[in-house]
């Protein structure tokens, strides 16, 4: 297999993108640093890198308000001109199609696309240089890989012109709907290193440093870590704060129990992992603004993100067919919880077609209040070892738990282990130190609370624990399964 010699790049979804300026509407009250940022360094840094991060930026911020047909027939012809390429120039889909007995005319909307077989990690880990397209130029593709946090790392490519000018458009419009602009002050909060994390390249540092992106990593999260950051967010008085759910809230929750006036944050982007209703309702107290959960992934970039209606993440139809199917790789009609799919129509050095994203999502019903027509999924939560399978042939995921009513239990994290298919142990973190009489009646609420959900099939000890730990790359993961997928049955 061909190896490139570029240096790897650091493939973050939090990557710090308030350089690249906003093509769009200017208003009257915007300020100096976002009007320079915007007219002359955010173009001056698309021409140092060759890249089209403004133009892109400008057709989005207009095809947001296309109605839905227009939209659909953006991404159809998209579509038919990448699957053309990809049968001419890639030997994987060649062969596949031809296997198939699919031609590159047959599939010309997204409507099309379940004639193909969906790509698992497993196919892209086993065919990854019959992956490349032919005739590309390797100096415009970038090395990445995932951290395999939820699963094995994977290595993967991605065209220049995809990532840095479509993705980082997209990753630029979606922060303007929490009206974060580029220029505004943001502060990531990074958490742990991931697996896999390179050392950035001269030329990002530049830019980090050009930006007013600042980074925070809380390390172990313990209180002098933790208030620390609660300094530096007092003083910075960034325009947004950004992370995975589950550090923001650490960070929430610290400032709630210490009783420390919370900092002001413009707006609140979590990104990573679910965004659980009990952990909104914390960040909404403790900050008092709604946080925008964003869908991003390594190999994607950004995919879809809450707008100001919060009702569901708008999908970048323009740039990405997004597919929710079944197990058999059938779409599924909105409201019903299947596997997440991307196409990326803009990667032609390395595409993935009906790539499955191993997360869980559904499509959300209606119209959005916003007036968008973009497409909206509900909350994305990760599928590998996530899904509780019971006797009776349930099968659930933290997506269809209600978890408001831990937030009275004064509950403030939760993990729930399937250690037997007859056997879950729920992991809870409290508000506060309980006697021993008041943890067992804690245990006894909670108990009831999820088995509720679970049923009765299923035995459900509770255990109060001081913390629940986070994964190597700083994720909380909420559902540890043990249990495989009981074969031969049926779940619903
Ligand atoms: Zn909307």
């Amino acid at each position: 297999m061909w190896c490139p010699r570029n240096p790897t790049v650091l493939l973050d979804e939090f990557i710090p993108l308030s350089w690249v300026g906003r093509a769009g509407i200017m208003s009257r009250n915007v300020s100096a640093s976002r009007a320079l940022k915007r007219l002359v360094l955010a173009p001056a840094l698309d021409l140092l890198r060759g890249t089209h991060t403004m133009r892109c930026l400008k057709e989005l911020e207009e095809s947001q308000w296309w109605p839905q047909e227009r939209i659909e027939q953006l991404q159809s012809e998209r579509l038919q001109r990448l699957i053309h390429h990809a049968y001419e120039r890639v030997p994987h889909y060649r062969r596949l199609m031809d296997a198939c007995g699919v031609s590159p005319d047959s599939i010309r909307t997204a409507a099309d696309l379940s004639l193909l077989p969906v790509l698992t990690k497993e196919d892209v880990r086993e065919h990854c240089g019959e992956l490349l397209a032919e005739g590309f130029p390797r100096g415009e593709l970038l090395h990445g890989r995932t951290s395999g946090s939820t699963g094995t790392p994977l290595a993967f490519y991605s065209s220049r012109e995809n990532r840095w000018s479509h993705g980082y458009a997209r990753s630029l419009r979606a922060l303007a709907w929490a009206g974060v602009y580029p220029g505004d002050p943001v502060l990531h909060i990074a958490g742990r290193r991931r697996d896999g994390f390179v050392e950035e390249a001269p030329f990002n540092r530049l830019v980090r440093f050009l930006s007013r992106d600042a980074f925070e990593n809380p390390v172990d999260f313990s209180d002098s870590s933790l208030r620390r950051v609660v300094d530096r967010v007092a003083a910075l008085r960034p325009h947004a704060l950004r992370g995975y759910a589950s550090a923001v809230c650490i960070i929430a929750e610290f400032i709630r129990d210490s009783g420390l006036q919370a900092p002001e944050v413009g707006a609140i982007v979590t990104g990573g992992e679910q965004l659980l209703d009990v952990q909104r309702a914390l960040l909404r107290d403790v900050f008092g603004t709604e946080p925008f959960s964003k869908y991003s992934s390594f190999e994607n970039y950004d995919i879809a993100m809450e707008c100001d209606a919060h009702a569901g993440m708008h999908v970048a139809a323009e740039d990405l067919v997004v597919e929710v199917v079944d197990d058999e790789g059938k779409p599924l009609e909105p409201g019903r919880l299947g596997r997440v799919l991307v196409t990326n129509l803009h990667e032609y050095g390395f595409p993935l077609i009906r790539y499955d994203t191993a997360d869980e999502s559904s499509f959300v019903m209606g119209v959005c209040a916003c007036g968008r027509s973009l497409p909206r999924l509900s909350a994305v939560v990760g599928r590998v070892g996530s899904a509780i399978y019971t006797p009776s042939g349930k099968r659930l995921s933290t997506n269809t738990l209600d978890s408001s009513g831990l937030v009275s239990l004064g509950i403030r994290q939760f993990q729930l282990v399937q250690e037997r298919i007859d056997h879950v142990t729920v992991r809870v973190v409290t508000n506060s130190i309980l006697s021993s009489r008041d943890a067992q009646t804690l245990i006894t609420s909670v108990s009831a609370e999820f088995r509720g959900w679970i049923g009765d099939d299923v035995l459900v000890e509770v255990a109060i624990v001081d913390r629940v730990e986070l994964t190597s790359a700083g994720k909380h993961l909420y559902l540890i399964s043990e249990v495989k997928r009981p074969v031969g049955r049926e779940f619903s």
